[in-house]
């Protein structure tokens, strides 16, 4: 893991940037951008996305066609998971041979392998986004989503240095921090923090739900309040997304699990058989969390 710094290279800067799929993460990073010297494209699905873009004025032109994102120094890929190769497969006969492609998916290893596989070389810089929420479109877009947030960056064969340099530095426009990367790892450290938290949120809706004793479970769910509320929240996420970043990250997810249902038998067992040893452990749990994050919420480490 590497941070960048100590920049003197004189380039060709970034002017134009394209944005191919204008959802939460699509639509949050142009509005980050916006007012801060680029012009903006933006690539959608439906046409009432990019009316929605350019009445907000947060693109300066757009179109339904990718070939527009071709006019582009740097394209953001912001489609779900599931359309990400194919897209980057389809802009990579099409960009300028000098041309940065980026994307935002929540997993890395298989779009590395394909792109590094590819017959096609482009410049391309996987990306990862640690920020988000649970809703999803344009609307639920903002302009500082990102702020003070890392951003995970996973160079391919065909991008260098440079590239790296260009990208890591409209990226911080946003307010990010960037942090490198190897794919295969950060496919498996994002099943500890972002995929088996949602598998446990989900499985956690569902055992109140679906609890044995029907009257309690209706009971329970009356009174459920902030704790869980907030422990629930990434339950709602949308299933287009929740779904792909299971399924495809299944191995590693899996592997998460199984260590998780070891912690929580060994847990439940110092509950049962040693009080003393049980609140040691949820007081050193509870010192150390409180380490991770400032009062704002915010990820300090
Ligand atoms: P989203 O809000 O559903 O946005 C996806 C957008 O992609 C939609 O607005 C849709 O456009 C557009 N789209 C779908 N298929 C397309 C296609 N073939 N060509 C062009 N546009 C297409 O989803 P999101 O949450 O922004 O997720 C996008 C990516 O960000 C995913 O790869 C995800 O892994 C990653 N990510 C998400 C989060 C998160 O918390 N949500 C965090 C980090 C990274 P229309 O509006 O026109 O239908």
């Amino acid at each position: 893991m590497v941070g960048i710094k100590g920049r003197v290279i004189l380039m060709k800067e970034v002017k134009t940037i394209a944005v191919i799929g204008l959802g939460l993460i699509g639509g949050s990073i142009l509005k980050g951008l916006k007012g801060k010297g680029f012009e903006a494209l933006g690539i959608a699905r439906r046409n009432e996305t990019i009316i929605q873009a350019l009445s907000e004025k947060i693109i300066n032109e757009g179109s339904i066609n990718i070939d527009l994102a071709c006019k582009a120094d740097l394209i953001f890929v912001c489609t779900p998971i599931n359309k990400t190769i194919e897209t980057i497969n389809l802009l990579s006969s099409k960009v300028k041979p000098e041309t940065i492609i980026t994307d935002v998916a929540s997993l890395k290893g298989n779009i590395l392998d394909f792109i590094n596989a590819s017959q096609h070389p482009v410049k391309f810089i996987g990306g990862h986004p640690m920020a988000g929420t649970e809703n999803k479109g344009l609307d639920a877009s903002s302009e500082n989503l990102f702020e003070g947030a890392k951003w995970v960056l996973t160079p391919s064969k065909g991008s260098n240095q440079e590239d790296l340099i260009k990208l890591s530095s409209v990226i911080e426009k946003l307010g990010a921090k960037i942090i490198i990367a190897d794919p295969v790892l950060h496919d498996k450290a994002v099943a500890l923090i972002s995929h088996m938290p949602l598998f446990l949120s989900q499985s956690l809706f569902g055992t109140v739900e679906n609890y044995s004793e029907k009257d309690i479970s209706a009971l329970a769910l009356t009174l459920a309040s902030s704790g869980f509320r907030d422990m629930t929240r990434l339950a709602a996420t949308n299933p287009e997304l929740s779904k792909d970043m299971l399924i495809q990250n299944k191995e590693n997810v899996v592997a998460a699990v199984k260590e998780l249902k070891k912690y929580l038998g060994e847990l439940e067992q110092k509950l049962v058989k040693n009080e003393e040893n049980f609140v040691k452990t949820i007081e050193k749990i509870a010192f150390q969390r409180k380490q991770m994050y400032s009062s704002e919420g915010k990820n300090i480490l």
